[in-house]
């Protein structure tokens, strides 16, 4: 059985050197959220499936091939529809814009039959993310699914808020995410994401903080380079940012779910735990790519004092 399962939409992701209205040289990969944190625990050599639904398309097969060759079991279904695509422009020096072609994708017809095949022998963690219910009303069914066959298990969920404005407005975003939150046992959010966790938001973010540890385990709160923090009943665990010469900001988020979950499996203490994802926060950020600059084990110990991987 794997330790970790997620289940989510994965896109074809393409990167454009320049300007794409006047054609400009791509590079072709794969990025999901998801995804991306099943990558990172597999190079960390976690047992760990993916599940989502791919189209019956180049892009599919290179989802399902790129997955399987880091080691990630798929637990994949292929349709008619296209796979999805997200779009990097890079508009030099250093802003990125972001296309997404999302829209009636293979990947948002997840429903609660990939749930049930995907959680068919129990992990013990099952990772979702706010993601994946602003796909479709059917998608949203497999994420509350998803949530109940783990509580019957008895599998710990952990829940990523992961807001993304393009699907959809706070407001709505909150109504979806709040009462999923409210089921989990971890959630992440980042510092502006922690609002959309909580049924009644407040200016204060303790408060919101103090009603999720009504249930959950652990909040986790990503501030980018100043680091995370962690709540729990018993208190606050701070940690600093691994210091790196930042390239590329996506992914730092889902690695950084990456290092915390393994730190969890494999029974750290919480404050190595947010150490683990804060060094794998700056794996992501030192290379290009959502997740292919990722650490195996025997690379964890690469990232020097001056914030070069060696
Ligand atoms: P994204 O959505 O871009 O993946 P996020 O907002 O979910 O990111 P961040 O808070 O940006 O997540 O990053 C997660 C973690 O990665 C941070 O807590 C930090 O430890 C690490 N990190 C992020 N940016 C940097 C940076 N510039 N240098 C070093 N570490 C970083």
């Amino acid at each position: 059985a794997p330790e970790v399962v997620t289940i989510g939409e994965t896109l074809a992701s393409l990167r454009a050197s320049g300007d794409l209205r006047v054609a400009t040289p791509v590079s072709l990969s794969i990025a999901g959220a998801e995804s991306n944190v099943a990558i990172g625990l597999a190079r960390l050599g976690h047992a760990v499936r993916w599940a989502g639904v791919v189209g019956d398309d180049a892009f599919g097969r290179l989802i399902t091939r790129t997955l399987r060759g880091e080691g990630v079991q798929t637990s994949s279904r292929t349709i008619a529809s296209p796979t999805g695509m997200i779009v990097f422009t890079a508009r030099p020096p250093t802003a990125i814009t972001v296309d997404y072609h999302r829209r009636a994708s293979a990947g948002s017809a997840l429903d609660l039959a990939d749930v049930e095949a995907a959680m068919a022998d129990p992990p013990r963690i099952l990772h979702l993310t706010g993601i994946t219910p602003a796909l479709s009303p059917s998608a949203l069914a497999a994420v509350r699914a998803a949530i109940d066959r783990a509580s019957e298990q008895g599998v710990q969920v952990c829940l990523d808020v992961n807001y993304r404005s393009r699907l959809w407005s706070r407001a709505e975003a909150r109504a979806t995410i709040a009462p999923l939150a409210a089921r989990a046992d971890l959630i992440i959010a980042s510092d502006d994401e922690l609002g959309l966790a909580v049924d009644v938001p407040s200016t204060d973010p303790r408060t919101g903080i103090d009603t999720l540890l009504g249930h959950a385990t652990a909040v986790i709160v990503k501030r980018g380079s100043h680091g995370a923090a962690a709540y729990t009943r018993a208190g606050e665990v701070q940690v600093d940012a691994v210091a790196v010469s930042a390239i590329d900001p996506v992914g730092a988020g889902d690695a950084f779910v990456a290092g915390f979950l393994s730190g969890t499996l494999d029974g750290l203490p919480l404050v190595e735990c947010m150490q683990r994802g804060a060094l794998l926060g700056a794996f992501a950020v030192a290379s290009i790519g959502d997740w292919e600059g990722l650490p195996l084990r025997t690379d964890l110990g690469r990232l020097d004092e001056e914030g070069v991987i060696r």
